[in-house]
């Protein structure tokens, strides 16, 4: 019964960007035995912001941890059991707040917003040395989605910010850094860290020696004070201060992404995941080797899990809207009323009928990076209806999930042999036969989706799980098998590449 295998729980915080989540598993067998979800706010102040609410999201944390507490009085499971906690978070969204007051200084800038545009172009222009002076130490090519270019944008448009910086006040931090400051006192002496995967998408980090880039904050106008220590993904940080779960230490951080990775148990070199959230992100471990990518693809920390273990890299292919042209559909067309019910639209049809989507509405990430482009929907004929569109919006992640594949497969050097994913839309079963039929590979899917959770708990810190890999080999999967042709497959892609580039150059 489960009552005789169960261990030490391990908590997890998955932060993202449409929600927050607390998960409690077993670290014996790596059972979710509890959570709870809320869904946040999302800000759009004007065309291309994306803005959130920091103490929102806090409020969101807390109350999460209260409710998934509650649940497991309700097993009978005591909460005492939970040993540790794991933070894993939307990566690049850029918070800084006062140390003396606590509060936010502004709202937190969403990591997919386009506020900052200009000040990349500025920036670019002034980029010391040849042009590889940024991605050379970062991995990353220069562009709004990375939070130097948004904190630059804080310190120079916001007044608070520039007081507080004056007045040695201001922290900065990505989403776990303000997080783990809160969680762990606050003003009342919190903890302002963050982990080696966080910091690789400040574009501040020097990805080979692991340290903040005195070079980088200079070009960039970031004073190095106000940036948090920088630790492994897997140590004890602090403990919780408050709340049901009071004294529980915080022993694992890292960037969403990097916790799928984990999660997935993706720890060989070529080994890769998937993931479908508000944005999608494929990414391969690329173990010791920092590969830098000739088509597109950026260049990360994986995972570092303790501080004496060594660091992995990551290939990653990273596209801005996935789950958010769901949304998009649900908030701003009204055509749904829920996520789940694209499944039944794209049902009644099961083609787009010849249209195409491509929802650029931030310009577009890999393997373009070109933020000129904004979404268009073609290909429309008198008889195209409602059911056509959501099916070219599923089509679209797919499509787009393809040249990603394809610009990994020549980085590589070695195809991926079948597409490991996860995330909350792959809960719709057309979108993953779609995948496979576009990819022409299976896509295999852990019946257990919360691997992000689940790679944010690996609290190695405190020693608690005891899971071996075969434990995890057992975890059931759900397999899409290539159902059409590849030729079928073929011209519908190279449509899709048609439209893409009828998206581009929209904005000068
Ligand atoms: P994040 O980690 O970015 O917060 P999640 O992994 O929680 O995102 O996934 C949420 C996204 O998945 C939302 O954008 C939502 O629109 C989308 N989604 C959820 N269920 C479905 C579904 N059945 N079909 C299509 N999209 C879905």
């Amino acid at each position: 019964s489960k009552k005789a295998v169960l261990g030490p729980l391990v908590g997890a915080v998955d932060q993202g960007t449409s929600s927050t989540r607390f998960l409690v598993f077993n670290s014996r067998t790596a059972e979710l035995l509890s959570h709870h979800q809320v869904e946040i706010k999302q800000e759009f102040p004007r065309e291309g912001w994306v803005e959130q609410d920091p103490k929102e999201i806090l409020h969101c944390v807390y109350e999460c941890i209260a409710k998934t507490c509650e649940k497991l009085g309700q097993l009978n499971i005591g909460i005492s059991n939970i040993k540790a906690i794991g933070v894993s978070n939307q990566r690049e969204t850029t918070v800084v707040w006062d140390k003396i007051t606590g509060e936010p200084l502004y709202n937190a800038v969403v990591w997919l917003e386009l506020k900052t545009q200009s000040t990349v172009e500025s920036l670019s222009k002034r980029i010391p040395g040849n042009n590889n002076f940024v991605k050379s130490k970062t991995g990353l090519p220069l562009s709004t989605y990375f939070s130097a270019v948004k904190l630059h944008w804080l310190l120079d448009n916001v007044r608070k910010v520039q007081k507080a910086v004056e007045g040695k006040r201001a922290l900065f931090g990505t989403i776990d850094s303000w997080l783990i400051w809160s969680l762990t006192g606050g003003v009342n002496g919190g903890v302002h860290c963050t982990d080696v995967t966080n910091a690789s998408r400040t574009m501040l980090f020097n990805i080979h020696s692991l340290e903040w880039d005195k070079q980088l904050c200079e070009f960039f106008g970031i004073p190095m004070e106000i940036l948090p220590h920088v630790r492994s993904s897997s140590e004890i940080y602090g403990l919780m201060e408050a709340g049901a779960l009071e004294g529980v230490p915080i022993s694992g951080c890292s960037g969403d992404q990097s916790a799928a990775l984990v999660g997935q148990m993706c720890f060989q070199i070529g080994q890769a995941k998937n993931t479908y959230g508000t944005g999608c992100f494929l990414l391969c471990n690329t173990c010791h080797k920092c590969v830098f990518s000739d088509h597109g693809l950026l260049t990360t920390v994986a995972y570092k899990l303790g501080r004496d273990k060594p660091v992995y890299y990551a290939l990653e292919g990273s596209v801005a809207i996935a789950g958010a042209v769901i949304r998009w559909l649900r908030d701003n067309l009204g055509i749904i009323k829920t996520s789940e019910e694209m499944e039944k639209l794209a049902k009644e049809v099961g083609t787009s009928y010849g249209s195409y989507f491509v929802p650029a509405f931030l310009g577009l990430y890999a393997p373009y990076w070109e933020p000129s482009a904004r979404g268009i929907i073609c290909g429309l004929t008198q008889f195209t209806n409602k059911c056509h569109i959501a099916f070219a919006a599923l089509e679209a992640v797919c499509f787009h999930i393809r040249e990603i594949l394809d610009a990994m497969n020549r980085d590589c050097g070695i195809p991926l042999s079948h597409l490991q994913v996860d995330g909350g839309m792959t809960s719709n079963k057309i979108l993953m036969q779609l995948q496979a039929d576009i990819l022409y590979i299976p896509v295999v899917k852990p019946l257990m989706p919360e691997t992000t959770a689940l790679g944010a708990g690996a609290a190695e810190g405190v020693d608690v799980w005891r899971l071996e890999p075969e434990d995890l080999s057992a975890v059931t999967m759900e397999r899409f098998e290539p159902q059409i042709n590849a030729e079928e497959s073929e011209i519908c892609y190279s449509t899709w590449k048609k439209a893409v580039m009828k998206s581009m150059g929209w904005v000068t």
